[in-house]
């Protein structure tokens, strides 16, 4: 506890003020640093998080003449009832909290660049966003196909269209709030006297009163309900890409826009081909003899048969590449290339009249026909002398 103590700043030195400063001196002070450690301003940013809560515990104290001069008298054990009461309270909870802190800041301020939610419950929302997924072959991600998507999502009811009022019947508009969802209330603070809103008790902020709900929905407006929905997936998706079809998630709230519907698209492994980015790999075996005199070989692509000259004298591992004959680049007109890799494979199971013509054929040979060979041994000849 007294290590909690010492850490937690004086509340005058957070906000750069003398002992004696007024409360005009208090409200600049403060008004400068909230702006500067503003969450809006600083996303993700921890410390600035951390600053702006210091800042804003300071000054809801030292604004108080009554807890500042408790404050004063007592330092922070005066005025937070959570000090010294343990760890990780951290002290901001205990005067009221951020949201409250958040209006009167938003009412002096306004809004840093939309990024809080709006108070009002009555406005318009977006509806979620939803996920699905769907798994295609590989050959279908390299042309693209048409594919229907089954999903799970919230849904204007279509029995009260959405007005949450049982057909028949119409909603209200609230009496207390006039359809606005929320009260003006007045508040005293240390800026004079504010005006601040207050969500509506009367209708709980929906503005409007179902005297008869719609039994289908339950006065929500919204359903659950399975759809499908048919998407175009583009030619040359790639395994784990997301596609969005924008307003085909959950129905929006009050009026509000749709979400977006989220599909994440898997791929299967082709037993051919294999993607590299926008190109295809294929590893093609190939006979002594093939390489040896040269042949004229079919490839398979994504894109169909193409024919190969192989040159007399190719070795293994020789990569040639066809170019254009890979996949089409999403959103682009032009192709990734396809590349062949030549495997020579050594021919097994021979009978005795294959070796022996194989072993008369090898002796006519000399390193003169094996260009690698012959300087790998004459490397090797150096090291053995
Ligand atoms: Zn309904
Ligand atoms: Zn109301």
């Amino acid at each position: 506890m007294v290590i909690l103590m010492a850490e937690k700043r004086d509340y005058y030195e957070v906000l750069g003020v003398s002992r004696g400063a007024s409360d005009d001196e208090l409200k600049k002070a403060y008004r400068k640093l909230a702006k500067q450690y503003h969450p809006d301003l600083h996303p993700n940013d921890k410390e600035a998080e951390a600053k702006f809560k210091e800042v804003n515990e300071a000054y809801e104290v030292l604004s108080d003449s009554d807890k500042r001069a408790k404050y004063d008298q007592f330092g922070h054990a005066g005025v937070d009832p959570s000090y010294g009461g343990g760890a990780g309270a951290g002290g901001f909870g205990g005067f009221g909290g951020f949201g409250d802190m958040g209006d009167i800041f938003d009412s002096i301020f306004g809004s840093f660049g939309g990024g809080r939610a709006s108070a009002n419950p009555n406005a318009p929302r977006r509806g979620q966003d939803i996920r699905a997924s769907v798994t295609i072959d590989f050959m279908e991600a390299c042309k693209g196909k048409k594919i229907e998507v089954r999903m799970n999502r919230m849904e204007r009811c279509p029995d009260c269209g959405g007005s949450g009022a049982k057909p028949g019947t119409s909603a209200k508009t609230c009496p207390d709030c006039g359809g606005r969802g929320q009260v003006n209330v007045q508040q005293r603070t240390p800026f004079g006297s504010i005006t601040s809103t207050r969500v509506c008790s009367r209708c709980s902020g929906q503005g409007k009163i179902i005297d008869s709900p719609c039994p289908r929905c339950s006065g929500q407006g919204r359903t659950r309900s399975s759809a499908k929905r048919e998407i175009e997936i583009p030619a040359g998706i790639d395994n784990g890409q997301t596609l969005r079809v924008a307003g085909a998630g959950d129905a929006g709230i009050n009026g509000g826009p749709n979400g977006d519907l989220n599909v994440t698209v898997s791929v299967r492994r082709d037993s051919v081909f294999e993607r590299d980015g926008f190109d295809v790999w294929t590893e093609i075996p190939l006979t002594f003899a093939q390489v040896t005199l040269g042949d004229e070989i079919t490839v398979p692509t994504v894109d169909g048969k193409v024919r190969y000259t192989v040159p007399a004298g190719t070795q293994t591992g020789t990569v040639f590449r066809l170019r254009g004959k890979g996949i089409k680049k999403l959103n682009r007109s032009d192709k990734g290339d396809h590349y062949v890799r030549v495997v020579v494979e050594t021919p097994k199971g021979l009978n005795k009249e294959m070796i022996r013509r194989l072993n008369e054929f090898d002796n006519m040979l000399s390193e003169k026909n094996y260009a690698k060979r012959q300087s790998f041994l004459s490397k090797i000849r150096e090291r053995l002398m």
